[in-house]
């Protein structure tokens, strides 16, 4: 079952139990409407309004670049900006989708402790664009939890979506993660969406146990108008939409979301536990959701890569990152672990170290 796991990405895991049912069984009612015109995209958007406890607007999309590229571009025009954190996945990871689906709204990159932004530097980003001359804000996007492992605090939420509607800035949370936030904070969805004023939401399925799909979900239905075309006219709308929604209605109508959320969170807390004791070993950040940042040296990273693990350098050259997701095995974690204990252990030239 563990063989083959790694830790490059939480989206290296297959398709969950419970997804992969959901599959079967719509599979099996055989013909049924296209374009989300069924009973279980009917049944999905209901779960997710009764786990959000809000009657919210939803959008199905498959992946995550999509869910933000389409969301950002309903809360701008194509002179607007929008606030992110320098290592968000719109900033490093979509190829400019937020700008090209918004027909040019820019992204302005800020940095900020612990992949987090923070409220301070919002007002003063604002501040210093208010002239016709610049693009002109408009939105903010956070990441939940973010990328580096880190997770918002309700007040940290609501700090900085004070700070937005202050300057009169839409917020947008990149929820690709989100279940995780919810399995480590253990509080209700709500509490780290909407009511810490969080207008739109992309919410993360895919690295959560679903083979593909991500929603939109609009927590104001005035921000959704006309979204339905956005979705269509990207290439996001699935015309066999079941298959994407019935898994969705799976994982939340099971709690299986949080379930496999929290064994990942506690499979990175088990790897955390376990290595960052040794010498040479340094965690970069607090592990409060599913991933695990270490500073290792060139020569432990060739040693584990030739041990045949698989993970990302992520900041800097010996930044490097591990993601558990909702299947990671805890002797997974205890061989890499061991792995990396075994290479410490080992004199450099063993290990081939380039310095
Ligand atoms: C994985 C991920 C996404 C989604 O990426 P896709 O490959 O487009 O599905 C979005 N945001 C973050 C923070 C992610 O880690």
């Amino acid at each position: 079952m563990s063989a083959g796991q790694q830790f490059a990405s939480d989206n290296n895991a297959g398709i969950c139990p419970e997804a992969l049912a959901a599959l079967v069984s719509v599979n099996s009612a055989g013909h049924a409407p296209g374009y989300g015109e069924d009973r279980w995209t009917a049944a999905a958007i209901e779960r997710v309004r009764e786990t959000f406890e809000t009657r919210c607007e939803v959008f199905f999309v498959f992946n995550g670049t999509a869910a933000n590229a389409l969301a950002l571009a309903a809360l701008c025009r194509p002179y607007h900006a929008v606030l992110a954190h320098r290592l968000s996945h719109i900033e490093s990871d979509e190829a400019s989708a937020p700008a090209f689906f918004s027909g040019g709204a820019k992204l302005i990159p800020l940095d900020g402790a612990m992949g987090k932004l923070s409220p301070l530097d919002i007002e003063a980003q604002v501040a210093d664009a208010r002239s016709v001359h610049h693009s002109k804000p408009r939105a903010v996007s956070l990441t939940q939890a973010t990328e580096v492992g880190t997770v918002y605090s309700p007040s940290e939420l609501r700090a900085i979506s004070d700070a937005a509607r202050r300057n009169g800035l839409h917020v947008h949370m990149d929820g690709a993660r989100f279940a995780n936030a919810v399995a480590s904070l253990g509080l209700a969805p709500a509490d780290l969406s909407w009511r810490t004023g969080v207008d739109v939401l992309s919410l993360g399925g895919t690295k959560n146990g679903l083979a593909v799909g991500e929603a939109v979900i609009f927590f104001h239905a005035g921000l959704a108008e006309e979204f339905a075309w956005r979705v269509k006219q990207s290439g996001q709308l699935a015309s066999k939409l079941r298959f994407i929604t019935a898994p969705w209605s799976a994982l939340l109508e099971s709690g299986a979301w949080l379930a496999h959320a929290r064994h990942a969170n506690r499979m990175a807390r088990r790897l955390a536990d376990a290595v960052a004791g040794l010498a040479g070993v340094k965690l970069l950040f607090p592990v409060e959701a599913n991933g695990v940042f270490l500073d290792l040296s060139l020569g432990l990273q060739a040693a584990l890569r030739g041990a045949g693990w698989r993970f990302y350098t992520f900041l800097g050259e010996t930044g490097c990152r591990f993601m558990c997701a909702w299947d990671t095995a805890p002797e997974t974690v205890d061989r890499l672990a061991a792995d990396l204990t075994a290479a410490i252990a080992a004199p450099a030239s063993a290990r081939g170290a380039r310095r």
